[in-house]
């Protein structure tokens, strides 16, 4: 049997906003694969994608994307498509742009505070309204995070492209810092997408990411916590 994979037109493209699918598969009537998505599926800390699957003057709305068995399964509100279906694909774009200048400013954050302060992250979560950070740090002040927040608004303020490709496994394990996250490590494949903040960070990463810094525009520290010995919180906002 042929076993077809998705293609994750978000990988290479992540400003593409539709496409024309084919439908691949269904699940208990609300559970849809296709030869192609431009839905993002919820991992490594970014939420999924929501919009609308259409065929002919039909609506499905797309509530959530997750990945199972290394396929990408949309759930839509209502049975009705069939395998071979000819559809389009559209994202919820406001959601989608949001979530991709969440995901760098974080990508710049994390950045400047495991080079600055030397922490370890334990934990990144992207919200629709803020982003969270969990890192380890002995010694933790509102004051010394204002100044990451400021240093990391200062370089939203600079033309820095942003770029993503693959690269080799062994290749890209020996770049320094790109494994910012404790515990965690790349999936078991030949080959790694790395993202890379010129001249700022590179990180192993399968996220959505804007192109240029200039698109963030600046993010506010909303709240610290301290959650034990050295496990620090934080929350910051696009604003
Ligand atoms: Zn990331």
């Amino acid at each position: 049997m042929l076993i077809r994979m998705t293609k994750a037109l978000y990988l290479e493209d992540s400003y593409l906003k539709e496409c024309s699918s084919l439908v691949v598969s269904v699940k208990d009537g609300r559970y849809v694969t296709l030869d192609q998505t431009v839905f993002y599926p919820k991992g490594g800390g970014q939420p999924w994608d929501t919009g609308k699957i259409v065929k002919e003057n039909e609506d499905y709305n797309v509530t959530y994307v997750g990945k199972f068995s290394d396929e990408i399964s949309h759930e839509v509100d209502h049975a009705g498509l069939k395998v071979g279906d000819k559809v389009h694909c559209l994202l919820d774009w406001e959601r989608r742009y949001r979530l991709m200048r969440s995901h760098t400013a974080a990508h710049v954050f994390a950045s400047l505070l495991c080079t600055g302060a030397g922490v370890l992250v334990t934990g990144n979560q992207l919200e629709m309204d803020k982003v969270r950070f969990d890192f380890s740090l002995e010694k933790f002040d509102r004051g010394i995070l204002e100044d990451y927040i400021g240093k990391a608004n200062q370089l939203f303020n600079e033309d820095i492209p942003v770029k993503w490709y693959e690269l080799p496994r062994e290749e890209a394990l020996k770049i320094p810092g790109l494994i910012k996250m404790a515990e965690a490590f790349p999936p078991d494949i030949p080959r790694l997408r790395v993202v890379e903040i010129v001249g700022v960070d590179k990180q192993a990463d399968g996220g959505t990411h804007v192109k240029n810094l200039k698109e963030v525009g600046h993010i506010t520290l909303l709240k610290t916590e301290n959650k034990g010995k050295s496990n620090r919180r934080v929350y910051f906002t696009l604003s």
